[in-house]
């Protein structure tokens, strides 16, 4: 069964199709600037990318293009759109109505539409990518991921904020967490790799991309997370500042003379190791670089990135009374050893050593512990979209 998989941004929509049968990836590509310009790359399997600069002046236009890309007769995997089974879609926030992914509906988008408040640079983004494909294929079956869904098995103790009971019961604030497709995808591909039950596993899961958040994953279900209510919450990040004294944003407000809104968005855009690094850049690589050139703030932000992971993993120990498992993926869990060294420094006392040699793994799955490490450390490549893919398939068949 070929299944189409869309992720879509307020400007941008990312694309797969994947045969599920074999897991491959037939083509993939990437939107970008919609609304602005338009600029497309498309990947078809074993075949150049091509980079074209198409108008996109909305989300059905880019949609429409993708298929076109799809089916073309030179660049194209797929002869007719017939040939494309259903169609799974990414959606950032599920709120607690949705605890797992569902076949769309009336209700269902709906249901998304309630949950904006809580994402709204990203759910409104998702619900017109959705529409889009829902004119240009209407036969198709469709179905909704959510970011959040894996969390909601959460108890109430790790989901409540100590805050007036009220906003929770009448407003739904409470931690939701994100990054729920790679969190599960990651956690049972760690038990696969340990050749154990992900039931008898307590497993630790770093997603270290531009947005990070680890979570503890026990007997397969997420029991907590570092990300909140909004996915600004806990770790360090690009451009995020994470966790913080609340009390900043009156001091930030009063100081600057900004709104509420203006100084949140200073934590989401301007702070993690953007800010720290005073400025130098929100991808490690660059911060690195300048870290090596002798820049002390850039130092600085990687030493307090690498502590406030450790902190979590130290946390998530506890939280599950011991630790089988901790796994780095996303873009920096994949690929940097020197971040993964920096925080396996602080995790000999939980009984995790990282060997210096089998750390030099970059983009693969690899155990990346010594023999003796009585937990082991784990770097595996996530995929999100395998993982649409694969609750796409088990809804509609
Ligand atoms: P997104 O959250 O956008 O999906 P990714 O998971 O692709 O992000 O992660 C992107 C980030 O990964 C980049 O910003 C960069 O900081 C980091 N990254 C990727 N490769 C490396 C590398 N070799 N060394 C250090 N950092 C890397």
């Amino acid at each position: 069964m070929k299944v189409l998989v869309i992720n879509c941004g307020s400007s941008s929509l990312k694309y797969q199709l994947i045969d599920s049968d074999t897991e491959d990836v037939l083509a993939k590509g990437l939107c970008e600037r919609i609304g602005i310009d338009g600029a497309l790359t498309h990947e078809p399997a074993g075949k150049d990318k091509i980079k074209t600069a198409p108008a996109m002046p909305d989300h059905k236009t880019a949609i429409g293009i993708v298929l076109e890309q799809l089916t073309d007769k030179e660049n194209g995997v797929i002869a007719s759109l017939d040939e494309i089974s259903a169609v799974g879609h990414r959606v950032v926030h599920g709120g607690e109505k949705f605890t797992k992914s569902c076949i769309i509906t009336e209700d269902v988008l709906k249901e998304i539409e309630a949950c904006n408040v809580f994402a709204p640079l990203h759910n409104p983004a998702a619900l017109i990518g959705i529409e889009a494909c829902q004119e240009l294929m209407q036969d198709k079956p469709m179905v909704a991921v959510f970011d959040t869904a894996f969390h909601q098995t959460m108890p109430e103790k790790a989901f409540l904020y100590g805050i007036p009971r009220k906003y929770y019961d009448e407003d739904g604030i409470r931690r939701y967490g994100f990054h729920g497709t790679s969190h599960q995808f990651v956690s049972n591909e760690a038990a696969k790799m340990l050749g154990k039950d992900i039931k008898d596993l307590n497993i630790i899961v770093c997603h270290l991309g531009n947005g990070a958040s680890v979570t503890a994953v026990k007997g397969g279900e997420s029991v907590d997370t570092s990300m909140g209510l909004t996915p600004l919450e806990g770790l360090i990040m690009g451009t995020r500042s994470g966790d913080l004294d609340p009390a900043i944003l009156e001091f930030i407000a009063n100081k600057e003379n900004k709104t509420v809104s203006e100084v949140v968005n200073i934590l989401n855009k301007e702070s993690g190791v953007l800010g720290l690094s005073g400025g130098v850049s929100s991808d490690f690589r660059d911060v690195k670089a300048a870290k090596a050139e002798g820049n002390k703030a850039a130092k600085a932000a990687l030493d307090a990135y690498a502590y406030r992971v450790a902190k979590y993993i130290g946390a998530y120990t506890v939280a599950m009374n011991g630790v089988d498992a901790i796994a780095f993926t996303a873009g920096l869990g994949e690929n940097d050893d020197a971040t993964r060294a920096a925080i396996g420094e602080y995790l000999e006392c939980i009984g995790a050593k990282i060997d210096a040699v089998k750390n030099d793994v970059h983009g693969k799955a690899a155990v990346i512990s010594t023999d003796d490490s009585r937990v082991k450390v784990l770097c595996i490549p996530t995929n999100e979209e395998v993982m649409i893919a694969r609750d796409t398939v088990a809804l509609v068949k």
